[in-house]
């Protein structure tokens, strides 16, 4: 989706992905090149053929679960091949780089909404990692005067409305997140909808999370990369919608959506999740100009409705 904003934005774009998780046929806005941030050879080739103004990095594993019963995975991909990238981009003096964090870098909130300055205190491995980074760039700013922006996305979700007939959406496999499995369920009677915690201290026990657009995160990564072109310092910010959804509340609203029945089993917590991320996001407002464009969770869903149908 940043691929499709930064095309339709006049901007000349190259996708570096391993397909670990990617789909080729979603390369479509760019030259896709086949590649892995493990392979530092590769990676300096890629950076000897191209003059690169910016690097956006999005590739990481980004399942809170997982991390939990996985960190090797998570250290090794997220941090040590983030390392990788960060060091060729200095040897090719590339000074800008746009960062997908995570609000997971704040683990149990003291304060809600969560502001930028709130304490960071990860509770899960994959908060670990992204945090890492984010003190990584810190210190290449500081040594090397590489100006980033990290981006702390609340919970993505949604697709490119169908009228942009991009192509392009959510596939996982297999699909872990709650919005693409609560759509699935809805289209077949025989999936049920698992809530991981029906005892949280929050307003009905499921966990509250801040459901934002792609197509808006996207956006917020070109105003982002503008606002370190223009010369301003290296930053960090919230991308959310600064509203709280409760799992139970996210089924309700995509079984108005979809007009189908979703059947609904209460399970478990997950390890590692909080009870409640939501987020305050004044800041990206107030100095990137970010408005979104998809603020109401049924415009989200209504978005993702119509991928997960396309994909029939
Ligand atoms: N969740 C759930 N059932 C599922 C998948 C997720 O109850 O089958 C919950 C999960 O515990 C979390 C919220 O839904 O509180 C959002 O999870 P998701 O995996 O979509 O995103 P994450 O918060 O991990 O980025």
């Amino acid at each position: 989706h940043a691929a499709m904003a930064l095309d339709k934005a006049g901007y000349e774009v190259v996708i570096f992905d391993n397909l670990s998780t990617g789909h080729e046929e979603f390369m479509h806005f760019g030259k896709g090149v086949v590649g892995d941030l493990a392979d530092k050879n590769a990676l300096t080739d890629l950076f000897d053929r191209h003059d690169f103004a910016a690097v956006m990095h999005f590739a990481a594993h980004a399942y809170v679960g997982e991390s939990v019963f996985e960190p090797a995975k998570y250290y090794r991909n997220n941090v040590v091949n983030t390392l990788n990238l960060l060091e060729v981009m200095k040897a090719h003096d590339v000074g800008c780089f746009i960062f997908s964090s995570t609000c997971a870098t704040y683990g149990d909130p003291v304060q809600l909404p969560i502001t930028e300055t709130h304490p960071q205190n990860p509770v899960n491995p994959y908060g670990r990692t992204k945090l890492a980074v984010e003190w990584m760039l810190r210190d290449f700013d500081r040594a090397y005067g590489m100006k980033y922006c990290a981006l702390r996305y609340f919970n993505a979700a949604g697709a490119a409305p169908q009228e942009m007939n991009a192509g392009i959406g959510e596939i996982h496999t297999p699909e872990t997140h709650l919005i693409p499995l609560v759509l699935q369920a809805a289209l077949d009677p025989g999936k049920t909808v698992k809530v991981f915690g029906t005892d949280y201290d929050t307003r009905d026990g499921s966990c509250i999370r801040d459901y934002v657009h792609v197509c808006d995160l996207a956006d917020a990564h070109i105003l982002s990369m503008e606002r370190l072109f223009a010369g301003e310092a290296s930053t960090v910010y919230n991308l959310g919608n600064g509203d709280g959804y409760s799992v139970k509340e996210v089924i309700d609203c995509a079984a108005k959506v979809t007009g189908r029945d979703i059947a609904v089993q209460a399970s478990p917590r997950r390890e590692g999740d909080p009870a409640t991320l939501v987020g305050n996001a004044e800041k990206a407002r107030h100095e990137l100009g970010w408005k979104q464009n998809f603020s109401s969770l049924d415009a989200i869903i209504g978005t993702a409705w119509d991928w997960e149908q396309s994909l029939g």
